[in-house]
């Protein structure tokens, strides 16, 4: 049995232990280590009480050294060609002499564990370049708890020095508007004559982008694509004028021929130094930074209150007296409100 004093001693030289490992992650991505910061990255994602609790520490220490990229968040549905497009994109910044990682949200990872090994291949020029990392990551969980790993990635890719920060999302669900809330710039890829004209893409989505690329415009589909963005230009200056003062463009691109992909880049760059001049990049992410705040306040407290124990008991009484009409949501959701307080005062 330890005394309290060895007690005391063992606590101080392992909490000093902690620190060094902290301290010596965040030495490993300031000097550029790429395996130091899969390491962090692995940290960052797991859910382990003490695990967490050293990612903050570390995002915390690293908090200085980022805000210097640019971040892209690029989404589509499935069979779009995001992967083709991003690794001739991402080739494309190197060639400009940039460093870019892709963090991709991978939500079918879970279930079939095979497309993460599938971008991985098929991104494989992109893979093995220098200055470039590509990292997917499951996106099981809560999106809240998606949400902070993602960001807490992103910072920490920034901290080691990449100019561009892609965040890969496929388009079909909640993600978009978590990933809207990540990044500067949002992309929409899109499929010319796919007959569905919005391709299950939500109306609201294609005014959360900023621009919108019609792919695989090559060979018997380089006209239909022209038809396509014609269109999508047209109806995307019907939306409402951006605070930026941006205005969403549609452009084209083959990944196979390799067109409109430095289109692509340019475009991002006139958007960086346009909204860097009117200071909307700044004010973008000061917002976004209360936006996670509320969603952090908001996701802690539920958690706090659904805690207790009564609480899911009282649930299904509430739910029962709601549905007989004996009472009402308004009525009954204060009653479980009251007891979660009661308790508090305990
Ligand atoms: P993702 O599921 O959105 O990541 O899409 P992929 O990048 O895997 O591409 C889906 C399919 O479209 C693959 O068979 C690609 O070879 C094809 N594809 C991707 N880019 C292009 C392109 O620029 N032109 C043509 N013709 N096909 C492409």
């Amino acid at each position: 049995m330890l005394n309290a004093n060895h007690k005391k001693e063992w606590l101080k030289s392992r909490k000093s232990r902690v620190v060094n490992d902290v301290d010596v992650l965040v030495k490993g991505i300031l000097d550029g280590d790429i395996s130091v910061l899969s390491r962090s990255l692995t940290l960052v994602e797991s859910t382990k009480v003490n695990e967490r609790k050293l990612a903050e520490e570390l995002v915390q220490k690293l908090i200085p050294f980022t805000g210097k990229s640019i971040r892209i968040g690029v989404t589509g549905v499935p069979g779009v060609g995001k992967s083709t497009f991003i690794e001739a994109f991402g080739l494309d910044v190197l060639n400009d002499g940039k460093k870019i990682a892709v963090l991709a949200i991978d939500p079918s990872s879970e279930r079939s564990k095979g497309s993460i090994l599938g971008d991985k291949t098929r991104m494989n020029r992109l893979s093995v370049a220098e200055n470039a990392f590509i990292r997917p990551t499951a996106s099981s969980g809560s999106l809240g708890g998606v949400a902070r790993r993602t960001r807490e990635s992103i910072l920490l890719c920034e901290a080691f020095g990449f100019d561009v920060i892609l965040i890969e999302t496929v388009g079909v669900g909640q993600s978009e508007t978590m990933v809207k809330e990540l990044v500067d710039f949002f992309l929409l890829l899109m499929l010319a004559g796919a007959g569905d004209e919005l391709q299950g893409i939500k109306r609201g989505i294609m005014e959360m982008a900023d621009a919108l690329v019609i792919t695989k415009a090559d060979g018997d589909n380089e006209n239909p694509a022209k038809v396509a963005r014609r269109s999508y230009q047209n109806a995307m200056h019907l939306f409402q004028a951006q605070e930026s003062s941006w205005i969403p463009k549609a452009l084209l691109s083959s990944a196979y021929e390799n067109k409109g992909i430095h289109e692509v880049w340019e475009m991002i760059q006139s958007y960086q130094l346009l909204t860097t001049t009117n200071g909307f990049i700044e004010k973008n992410r000061n917002d976004q930074e209360i936006y996670w705040f509320n969603e952090s306040l908001k996701h802690l407290l539920v958690d706090h209150f659904y805690e207790f124990p009564e609480i899911d008991t009282l649930l299904v009484k509430s739910k029962a007296a709601i549905l007989s009409k004996q009472s009402n949501a308004f009525v009954e959701a204060q009653k479980i409100v009251n007891y979660y307080l009661q308790q508090l005062r305990k």
